[in-house]
């Protein structure tokens, strides 16, 4: 008798955890810019090994289950990709259906301006971009607890989305790799997650900028600040502290905040992980 019902109210635990996980998951969402949130049949306390293009990706223990979290690179055309989950029994493969998704695009005309950097610049960009993708694109094997939401890194108004196509006088740029959140200099920038600064720096084209690792290759950059907090690299820092306050610093027009996600190497869209 008490057998069952033990085994009633476990049967039952398990149907609330499915529709409610106590702690931060981003939104399933298996687009280009998007990110595959798959169960992964393992238990133990050590994360599962799964492989998507080449790259390593995020496991979550949420109540006991293991999840990944695979980000899709903008780049991904719609199709049927594989993961892999290295047990040892071997690779396990996984498919993944991408579905297409057609971003804004934006048109500009602008005035002509000088718009290529001079040699001096050219030099110190070479410098500054290992910095800033070694701080974005490396796994890190290192497990921080997820908190139960997603702190939002700065409040105001969403000015610019992730993804959007911009094309000025004609000619494509590069899609936007983040979300812009318009906000007066000197709002407050909160980490959105714990983990630990990789990257802290004034740079040419992200101005002042703090780069934070989430463990394994899940990381949140904060650029164009006004100013950072007194923070070095291989700092630790906890969902919600300050890293700087939002400014203009950089290549840019207005203050804003300008905030990346990366998983496994993608950018991914931020807006996932809110809410
Ligand atoms: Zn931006």
């Amino acid at each position: 008798m008490i057998k069952t019902i033990k085994y009633g109210l476990l049967a039952l635990s398990v149907v609330v955890s499915v529709n409610a996980l106590a702690q931060f998951t981003p939104k399933d969402s298996r687009v280009p810019g998007g990110v595959a949130v798959i169960e992964l049949p393992q238990r133990g306390d050590s994360p599962p090994h799964v492989f998507f293009q080449k790259k390593r990706v995020y496991t979550a223990k949420q109540e006991g289950r293991w999840f990944a979290w695979v980000g899709l690179p903008l780049s991904l055309k719609p199709g049927s990709y594989q993961a892999f989950w290295k047990t040892k029994e071997g690779n396990k493969p996984f498919a993944i259906q991408v579905k297409g998704k057609k971003y804004e695009e934006q048109r500009l005309t602008v005035k002509k301006k000088h718009v290529n950097p001079d040699p001096e610049q050219l030099a110190r960009i070479r410098k500054e971009t290992p910095i800033i993708r070694g701080g974005m694109d490396t796994f890190r094997p290192v497990v921080y607890a997820l908190p139960e939401k997603l702190v939002q890194p700065t409040q105001g108004r969403i000015s610019s989305s992730f993804g959007l196509r911009r094309v000025f006088n004609g000619q494509p740029r590069r899609p936007h790799s983040g979300m812009d959140i318009a906000a007066p200099t000197g709002t407050p920038v909160l980490s959105a997650l714990n983990g630990k600064v990789v990257a802290i720096g004034d740079y040419y084209f992200n101005g002042k900028t703090v780069i934070v690792d989430h463990g394994q290759g899940l990381t949140t950059l904060y650029c164009h600040l006004s100013r950072t907090e007194d923070l070095k690299v291989g700092d630790k820092v906890s969902a919600g502290q300050q890293l700087g306050d939002v400014g203009a610093t950089g290549r840019v027009t207005g203050p804003h905040l300008h905030w990346t996600v990366t998983l496994n190497g993608a950018r991914v869209d931020p807006a996932l992980f809110l809410n």
